[in-house]
């Protein structure tokens, strides 16, 4: 996935705000780490431009899902531990914005799902087109238009917020 990321964090942010607006301190925090969770993943850019470019990029930890995993189940403990802070919601922001990542990177591209234990690439796009090729001799920028919807989302989302005053409208 190219341009989408960021806004299916913030939809995310949006959608999980109720479950978690008791422990929310800061709108602007809690927005913040959902963001940064969803690019996080593709940090590993840096590693593909600085140092490695003929590695598959998707091969970095970065886009592991057991890392995702992991931190996810690591910030639950946290959020049962810690029941008064912001803090663990944040980590778990992060967790389920990189989760959603690898979901999304899986929808246009291809993730190594069982890694590091297997590295046997999968993609829904690539499943998809298996199964119906025509669908996707159609519609060549499918992929694309995926994207488009998540962006429209997003959009129609932080509209619906701008119009009338919300609980988190401290970033408004
Ligand atoms: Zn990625």
């Amino acid at each position: 996935m190219t341009f989408a990321h960021l806004p299916a964090g913030y939809i995310t942010c949006r959608l999980l705000y109720n479950q978690f607006k008791h422990r929310i301190d800061s709108w602007n925090c809690y927005l913040l780490w959902g963001l940064l969770g969803s690019v996080a993943p593709d940090f590993d850019h840096l590693y593909f431009w600085f140092i490695n470019r003929e590695q598959d990029q998707h091969l970095n930890f970065s886009h592991y899902p057991l890392f995702w995993v992991l931190l996810l189940i690591f910030s639950a403990f946290w959020f049962v531990i810690d029941r008064k802070s912001q803090n663990p919601v944040s980590a778990f922001m992060v967790s389920f914005g990189g989760f959603i990542h690898m979901i999304l990177d899986t929808v246009t591209g291809h993730i190594f799902w069982l890694a590091p234990f297997s590295y046997k690439p999968f993609s829904i796009g690539e499943l998809v087109e298996a199964a119906n090729p025509w669908l996707v001799q159609s519609f060549p920028g499918w992929a694309y238009g995926v994207e488009l919807l998540i962006l429209i989302w997003s959009f129609s989302l932080f509209s619906r917020n701008s119009l009338r005053a919300c609980p988190q409208s401290e970033a408004m």
